[in-house]
């Protein structure tokens, strides 16, 4: 036995390391020009008008929520099935946060619980001002439905496509903002593409482009045709609201934009892996990854569920022989509403069941870009010998 399999791991290649170099030996390590030419990738990968470049997907979604106008008083509604940052940027904000309940196929915030959910909102006069759909483990979640959800129930939706670059929804690229207001990327080296820290927020509206460039650098403008009366002169700035210092990097921006001249070779990989776990787990007492029709996805993650009642173990003994085996898998995720903090808010066990199932069989194994055929051996024989062993 040799070597222990990660869940996931970036791919640095010569390219991206001269890049990054490149600008370190240039006059601008931050606010220079590397940070317009990622954020030109990103766009036109995706189809969509603007990119802003910021240090994290979760400073991403905080301001793309202020963006949306959400505070105090107003409601975010996202999937309890996702990392926290999802559910925690309506709260940055002042808002109340609530969940919507998952799809059993596909994981993703189910369309149908959301318009039930809607439906009884509008009763009580307690409708979501931004709804977050979270694409999971890179498919895309069912964008024309909930766009036609937001059209006549007037919610912001905000794509958590932080899994899901270079994914696609009815042909078209995560991102292209055809069904959504904004959307997110991360930019973590477990994601599709990596610049260490980082993220995206993508959009084709105008208003929220300015604004989300404000808010990135403590809401402060140079453009005198923004500002209140005269500007004082070429030193000139104003600050017209509170924002924060969420910039990227141009180092790491160097490294973002190498890193999305390989995205479809990444994206390629990663399909071609997991047609290949598709084939080489049929038979054991598992769910495989169910991909709905519309969706190509960027597959940042494999998530298989066991079939409990034909496996004579419980769910942790076969995660933790797994790990004591060498590889290593993960759990997304702890739904959101059980954690010890939102459980203050008022959440309890059993308020999303269908999320709470998942939980209790899921298991993502790994995959990224260089497992070699040989280790993603290593993880079926590990599974067959630990599932069939009783
Ligand atoms: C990784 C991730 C985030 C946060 O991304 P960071 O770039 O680490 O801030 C948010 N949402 C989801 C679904 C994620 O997987």
């Amino acid at each position: 036995m040799n070597g222990f399999i990660p869940y996931g791991r970036q791919n640095i290649n010569q390219q991206d390391i001269d890049a990054v170099l490149a600008v370190l030996r240039s006059d601008w390590l931050t606010q220079g020009p590397t940070i317009e030419r990622f954020e030109r990738a990103v766009a036109e990968y995706c189809g969509v008008k603007y990119a802003v470049a910021v240090s994290s997907a979760t400073a991403a979604l905080h301001i793309a929520c202020l963006a949306a106008g959400l505070g105090a008083g107003d409601m975010l509604w996202t999937s309890p099935n996702t990392f926290v940052a999802s559910a925690n940027c309506g709260l940055y904000c002042g808002a109340d946060v609530d969940f919507v309940d998952i799809d059993p196929h596909t994981y993703n915030l189910s369309v149908e619980a959301l318009e039930q959910k809607l439906i009884e909102a509008e009763r009580e006069g307690k409708l979501p001002k931004v709804v977050l759909p979270v694409h999971l483990a890179g498919q895309s979640c069912l964008m024309d439905r909930i766009a036609s959800l937001s059209r006549k129930y007037g919610f912001t939706v905000l794509e958590d496509a932080s899994h899901a670059i270079g994914a696609k929804y009815q042909g078209s690229p995560v991102g292209n903002c055809q069904f959504s207001d904004m959307a997110v990327f991360s930019f973590h080296p477990v994601k599709i593409i990596t610049t260490g820290e980082g993220g995206v927020v993508v959009t084709n509206r105008e208003y929220l482009y300015e604004k989300l460039i404000r808010l990135r650098t403590h809401g402060i403008t140079r453009n005198p045709k923004l500002m209140q009366g005269e500007s004082h002169g070429l030193w000139y700035y104003q600050q017209l609201e509170l924002g924060f210092n969420y910039r990227m990097t141009d180092i790491q921006a160097a490294l973002g934009a190498s890193q999305m001249q390989r995205l479809d070779e990444f994206v390629s990989r990663r399909r071609l892996l997991a047609a290949r776990y598709d084939r080489l787990l049929q038979d054991l007492p598992l769910t495989l990854p169910w991909q709905h029709p519309d969706t190509e996805s960027s597959w940042h993650l494999y998530v298989i569920r066991l079939k409990l009642d034909k496996i004579a173990k419980t769910h942790r003994q076969v995660f933790e022989e797994l790990r004591q085996a060498g590889i290593g898998v993960n759990l997304h995720y702890i739904p959101v509403h059980t954690q010890p903090y939102y459980q203050t808010l008022g959440f309890k066990w059993g308020d999303f069941p269908e999320a709470e199932q998942y939980y209790q069989e899921a298991i993502s194994i790994p995959l990224y870009y260089d497992l070699t055929e040989e280790n993603q051996e290593r993880v079926v024989a590990a599974l067959r010998d630990i599932i069939q062993a009783i």
